[in-house]
């Protein structure tokens, strides 16, 4: 796994850099974890204890998360491997600044929406970060099973209720940016740009899983009823689903920086670094936005980050951008795997970074080889009814 890791790092159109972001409750930690185990990454039976991205003791005891943890996975579509780096987002309001920072460091996002609920105030606020990021977005509706056993829907009813929560998502992204949902943003279950499902019985289906698997829309309701959910998670599985629909939709790092890179940056874009960063050059110079720190027992401080230009290196000076610049030397280089960070001795641009020896850096600064570069947009937090907050 560690080799098949390392090699797709090096392959930015393999990758795609995705969040998932939700409405508490609306099932982001189920669906996280089954996407985790399904992709092979840790074992069925944890996932089921749905201990994996919630292993802060801070966080069992609140039953929430609050801490936007990196896990990596590999999944093959069309044959051929794809490195997913997703970014755990937290769905409490309270932690709405860990939702910024995530979105940073994505171009795409998997929006999940409870079924019976539809679209919440906190739904709402993780989509409008989004796009304010230029991160595209997809949705996942879950929790059908419910309509399907709890609320006894008929098929039917079923699909047009599945059709108002998609209206819903398409009303809000028309209302937050007209020009992106024109551009092709608007989502679409015919195109595959929606995939409904129960994460937590760990099926899910869209139009084109269904041509490949050939498992209808009408058999999915009449096992999901005569609750043969194994036989769903069989042939029409979560991961893989999801998955599909994340390689084939969401933008890989190069498509997306073209774009973001105007959007997050606000230096010369036909500077030296304006322009490796848009075209996500591992020759360019090292910029990289610090998006989150964490402490590690055995390495200390991680800083963990979007490198959007150049290569990190051990032992490479950088500078950390701010009121006083500084100057830190790289000492480990990482990336993730399932959810452990395994040291590399080079990554290149488009990944996600976890870097020791950054100790004058904080969450927001851009750090950078270069000894004058413009520093990224500060990160910002939109909360409904719209009110801005520095974070
Ligand atoms: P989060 O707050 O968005 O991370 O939500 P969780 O993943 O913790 O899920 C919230 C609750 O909904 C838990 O009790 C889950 O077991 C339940 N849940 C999640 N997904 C589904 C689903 O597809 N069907 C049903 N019936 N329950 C689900």
């Amino acid at each position: 796994m560690v080799e098949r890791v390392t090699e797709l790092m090096d392959k930015p159109e393999r990758i795609r850099n995705i969040g998932i972001v939700a409405h508490i409750d609306h099932g982001k930690t189920t669906l996280s974890d089954n996407l985790l185990a399904g992709a092979g990454m840790i074992s069925e039976e944890l996932a089921g204890k749905q201990l994996f991205m919630d292993s802060d003791e801070e966080e069992q005891v609140r039953g929430i998360t609050i801490d936007a943890s990196n896990v990596s996975m590999v999944h093959e579509y069309d044959g051929k491997e794809y490195l997913i780096n997703m970014i755990d987002t937290p769905g409490h309001v309270d932690f709405g600044g860990d939702v910024t920072r995530a979105m940073r460091a994505v171009d795409g996002a998997v929006v999940v929406v409870d079924a019976v609920e539809g679209t919440m105030p906190q739904t709402e606020t993780v989509l409008r970060q989004a796009l304010k990021e230029g991160v595209r977005p997809v949705l996942f509706i879950n929790k059908v099973d419910r309509l399907i056993n709890e609320l006894k829907v008929d098929e039917q009813e079923m699909q047009i209720r599945l059709g108002k929560v998609i209206d819903k998502v398409n009303k809000l992204i028309k209302g937050m940016n007209e020009k992106m949902y024109n551009e092709g943003w608007k989502l679409d279950a015919a195109k595959g740009t929606v995939a409904f499902g129960s994460a937590l019985y760990n099926w899910a289906v869209s139009v084109p899983f269904m041509k490949k698997s050939g498992v209808s829309f009408k058999e999915v309701y009449q096992k999901c009823n005569a609750g043969e959910m194994k036989w769903l998670a069989k042939n029409s599985p979560l991961h893989a689903v999801l998955l599909d629909m994340v390689v084939k939709h969401l933008p890989n790092p190069i498509e997306a920086q073209d774009r973001r890179i105007h959007i997050i940056w606000h230096g010369d874009y036909n500077s030296s670094e304006g322009k490796a960063m848009i075209n996500c050059d591992p020759n360019g110079p090292v910029c990289l936005m610090v998006t989150d720190i964490s402490f590690d027992p055995h390495a200390g401080e991680v800083a963990t980050g979007r490198l959007f230009s150049g290569t990190l290196r051990r032992g490479t000076e950088c500078y950390i951008m701010g009121a006083a610049k500084r100057v830190n030397r790289i000492a480990q280089v990482g990336i993730f795997m399932g959810a452990e960070r395994i040291e590399v001795d080079a990554l290149p641009a488009g990944n996600i970074a976890a870097v020791t020896g950054l100790k004058d850096a904080i969450v927001g600064s851009t750090v950078t080889t270069l000894l004058e570069m413009t520093p990224f947009e500060s990160l910002k937090h939109y909360s409904e009814p719209v009110m801005t907050v520095a974070v």
